[in-house]
């Protein structure tokens, strides 16, 4: 309670003021008592000279009791006791006591002094009165210089005594109300330093809660005012910087969350102290449970964890790519120590190469498959020259068959060529679509008619069987054609003789697409290339050998895709397969298919 400001200034001011009234107070009663009693000293000397003076004629000739009468008379007067003692010391007159009672007078001092040097004084403790008492002798001399005796006269001091103490009371009194008042001046003025102070504490208080908007008001023009003014500054200043730290956190927190990368920061002993959706997406955790997590148990990997101990536990940078066998997705890792104020932590970066490596091998797979299905009508080019240069030619007709052939390979060469370049030109947006409303039936029968015979040829039932009530489609008719005679045409490569295809739509009134499908009851695809067949120069195995490029499902989907649509196939091998593609509704069109 007396710790704070308040009471550390008003107790040394009560304290002082205390001192300083207790000394006064005991300098101003001893020096009351002590001009009272010199007062004192000097009436009774007075009266011990007129006692004196009226003894001589009775000293000269002591007789009977008249000595005792006198100094009843003279006490009577003087209100003292008055005692008229011999020059022996034998008390010869006594105005309050028994003088036949009464020992030798001569010891005592003010009666010593009295005959030693004409006057003398005393005070003492009188058992008679229980006081202090004041004696004051004077001798009793003659004219011609005899000494009769001594007169003394005495005079308690209870009197003295109590006006000193009365003196002393009204003194305590007024240091007491004084020490009061000064307290509460004192308190007062500790008040008025100590409110700043507390509203400075408060301030910083509600600041380190995270109120950075509280200020300070009315501060006046003191030291604390100045504080108040500094403290208010200070405010400001560190308002500013926290906001600043909170953007740049905020921008960097947005760069964490939003980059490609994953980032992961690990402490001293392992444990991730930072990872990001992205790498939490890339290790198939969950971020909110992987930090505090042991890097070992997010990362669950024996490459990244060998990789990370080796970064943090040798202070070098490390890189390397990791293959997680889990989805087949390809990470490079690059674990960089760092060390900040002394601890060791380690950055970890995991870049997804998944989708590049596809790439490459998409590329790779091109190169060799273009040089593959190059070499195979070359090599039978030149095997058709060579046949001709060497004999051929002087047999016309084996010449012209030969012709035929190296005439159909040059055909499938510049298909090949033409539907490269075909592909190139969608893949580049370079191919504009002339969108108009069309009945679905104008993009299915034309090819199926242009494909009939060649069914018929294969002894394959080819049927197009549209229902009613079809929308109108919003496409470009040729194109759309484009898709559907690829896709009959598989149908036909790979459906063997006896076999039927059928070509159908689909459209649930309010959907916003009608699906086409392709129907066989051909070979099949196997499940697992299932996903590949759209892309570029893939063919399975079985389709190898016979005749094809690989790129017309391809183009079939650039071209359905830069519709607005899909198109996906399902298939059980050695049963047949469905090709599926949707096309967007026209719409406010009705209907206008039958
Ligand atoms: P291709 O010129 O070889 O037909 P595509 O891109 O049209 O090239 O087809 C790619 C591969 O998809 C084919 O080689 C074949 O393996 C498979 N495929 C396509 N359509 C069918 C189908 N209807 N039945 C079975 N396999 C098919």
């Amino acid at each position: 309670m007396f710790s704070n400001i308040r009471w550390r200034i008003a107790i040394p001011y009560v304290i002082l003021i205390l001192a300083a009234m207790g000394g006064l107070t005991l300098y101003l009663s001893r020096l009351a008592r002590d001009t009272q009693l010199a007062d004192l000293e000097a009436n009774l000397l007075i009266g011990a000279r007129a006692v004196a003076e009226s003894a001589v004629p009775l000293l000269a000739n002591p007789e009977g009791d008249a000595l005792d009468a006198l100094a009843r008379e003279w006490s009577a007067l003087l209100e003292a006791r008055v005692t008229i003692i011999a020059p022996d010391g034998t008390v010869l007159g006594e105005s309050h006591e028994d003088r036949s009672q009464m020992d030798n007078h001569l010891t005592r001092p003010e009666v010593q002094q009295a005959l030693a040097g004409g006057q003398g004084s005393s005070i003492r403790y009188s058992e008679t009165v229980n006081y202090d008492m004041m004696y004051v002798a004077v001798p009793v001399t003659t004219a011609g210089g005899e000494r009769l005796g001594v007169v003394r006269v005495a005079l308690p001091l209870d009197q003295i005594e109590e006006n000193v103490s009365r003196l002393r009371q009204t003194i305590f009194t007024a240091t007491l109300l004084t020490a009061m008042l000064a307290a509460m001046i004192a308190i007062a003025i500790a008040e008025r330093t100590a409110r700043p102070v507390r509203r400075l504490t408060e301030l910083a208080r509600r600041m380190a809660a995270g109120d950075l908007d509280a200020r300070l008001y009315r501060a006046g023009r003191d030291e604390v005012g100045e504080l108040a003014r500094a403290f208010n500054h200070m405010a400001d200043q560190l308002r500013d910087q926290v906001q600043d730290l909170v953007t740049e956190r905020g921008r960097l927190a947005a760069v964490l969350e939003n980059m490609a990368d994953g980032v992961i920061i690990t402490d001293d002993v392992g444990r991730v102290r930072l990872i990001n959706p992205a790498a939490a997406r890339l290790l198939s955790v969950g971020p909110a449970d992987s930090a505090g997590r042991s890097f070992a148990e997010v990362a669950r990997h024996h490459h990244l964890i060998e990789l990370w101990q080796q970064g943090c536990s040798q202070g070098q940078e490390r890189v390397a790519t990791v293959e997680l066998d889990r989805q087949g997705t390809f990470i490079q890792m690059i674990v960089t120590p760092l060390t900040s104020a002394g601890v060791q932590t380690c950055l970890v970066i995991l870049q997804d190469l998944t989708r590049i490596r596809r790439l490459e091998t998409v590329r790779r797979d091109f190169i060799s498959n273009i040089s593959h299905e190059l070499r195979t009508p070359l090599a039978s080019l030149k095997a058709v020259v060579e046949t001709l240069r060497d004999s051929a030619l002087d047999d016309p007709p084996a010449a012209r068959r030969f012709l035929d052939r190296a005439d159909q390979e040059v055909d499938a060469l510049t298909q090949m060529v033409q539907e490269l370049l075909e592909l190139s030109r969608i893949e580049s947006g370079k191919v504009p679509l002339r969108l108009s409303p069309t009945a679905v039936a104008s993009v299915v029968a034309p090819p199926v008619e242009r494909l009939q015979t060649q069914a018929e040829r294969n002894s394959l039932r080819l049927v197009a069987e549209l229902p009613a009530g079809l929308p109108l489609v919003l496409v470009d008719a040729d194109r759309v054609q484009q898709v559907v005679a690829n896709l009959v045409h598989n149908a036909i490569k790979f459906t063997p003789d006896g076999g039927e295809i059928r070509v159908t739509a689909e459209w649930q009134p309010g959907q916003p697409e009608v699906v086409v499908q392709v129907r066989d009851t051909g070979v099949g695809i196997p499940a697992g290339e299932l996903e590949r067949i759209f892309e570029r120069f893939y063919k399975s195995d079985r389709a190898r050998s016979g005749g094809g490029t690989g790129l017309g499902l391809a183009i079939a989907r650039h071209l359905v895709q830069a519709h607005g649509g899909r198109i996906w196939a399902k298939s059980r091998e050695g049963k047949g397969s469905t090709f599926y593609f949707s096309l967007p509704v026209a719409d406010g069109t009705g209907q206008g298919d039958s």
